[in-house]
């Protein structure tokens, strides 16, 4: 996509991983590609949000000492052609989500989230405990931060075969469209679903899941006149590229199936396209 630079001060952004230590030696649990996450976080593959939270409540947290965050939008924006990439795509994320919330008249409901970028390392969130590069990019809504180690790029690309600029913003887009999800309460909604009905409490999750794909997608499709040749391919790439059946190596089971399909995936994606985030508002309409 053909996105405008970013302006100085029109983003939220900060970096506060670290490069892959453990402060003070004690490194117990930590370090062995474990996961940290002591809060509910929403993940772009892979993780159960639930199981994970359960997992580990109460057991690993603040045994990372946060450091001070870097807050320097130049230094962190212009860092690598990645971190670039992401804070103009979040620029253009928040001007289009805070075109769409205005037109509908809820334009004081719309707050715009914290990109938290980092490289090869573990991060120490605020409100959602720590986690390593492997959790992938997620988004914790308790700081309403996106965090992305911008390595998993790397990952995306090498291993998993989807690379491009708009393979990069659909990920983006898909953790912003968590965001969408909790500032609307529509996350809260679908939580309390699922507390009051954990058997179906996967299924919900891949609602949400398939929502905040469709929202990427409609964030591109309101920008249709950037989008380049090869962009839309990109992106269906990454879509199914990120399938519970693909990750799984198609033995999902209902335990890990919590992102939705491949095909699904990319139809939620495609849908979203449309430009139409009325259409994604219907995918957890569950009655
Ligand atoms: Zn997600």
């Amino acid at each position: 996509m053909r996105l405008n630079p970013f302006n100085t001060g029109n983003i939220n952004v900060r970096s506060s991983g670290g490069g892959g230590g453990v402060p003070g030696g004690k490194a117990g649990g930590i370090g062995c590609g474990t996961i940290v996450i002591a809060a509910v976080g929403y993940f772009v593959f892979g993780l159960d949000p639930m199981q994970t939270a359960g997992m580990v409540e109460g057991v690993q947290q603040g045994q990372q000492q946060a450091g001070p965050a870097n807050t320097n939008e130049q230094e962190i924006c212009t860092s690598s052609e990645y971190a670039r990439e992401a804070c103009n795509g979040l620029q253009s994320l928040n001007q289009t989500w805070a075109g769409t919330f205005e037109a509908q008249g809820y334009g004081d409901q719309f707050r715009q989230p914290t990109l938290d970028l980092f490289r090869n390392g573990q991060v120490a969130t605020q409100g959602c405990g720590s986690a390593t590069s492997a959790a992938g990019p997620f988004y914790c809504p308790a700081d309403q931060t996106i965090y992305i180690d911008t390595s998993f790029y790397d990952t995306l690309e090498r291993q998993l075969g989807a690379g491009g600029d708009f393979a990069r913003y659909y990920v983006l887009a898909h953790e912003y469209g968590h965001h969408i999800q909790t500032i609307t309460g529509i996350s809260s909604q679908i939580r309390s679903a699922q507390q009051q009905n954990p058997s179906r409490a996967n299924q919900l999750q891949v609602l949400m899941e398939l929502q905040a794909d469709c929202y990427a997608g409609v964030w591109a499709g309101k920008n249709r006149n950037l989008i380049e040749p090869g962009d839309i391919e990109e992106g269906m790439q990454a879509a199914a590229a990120i399938g519970d059946d693909r990750l799984t190596g198609g033995r999902v089971s209902s335990e890990n199936f919590t992102h939705g399909t491949s095909q699904q995936r990319s139809d939620a994606l495609r849908l979203g396209l449309q430009g139409d985030d009325r259409a994604c508002d219907r995918i957890t309409n569950i009655g």
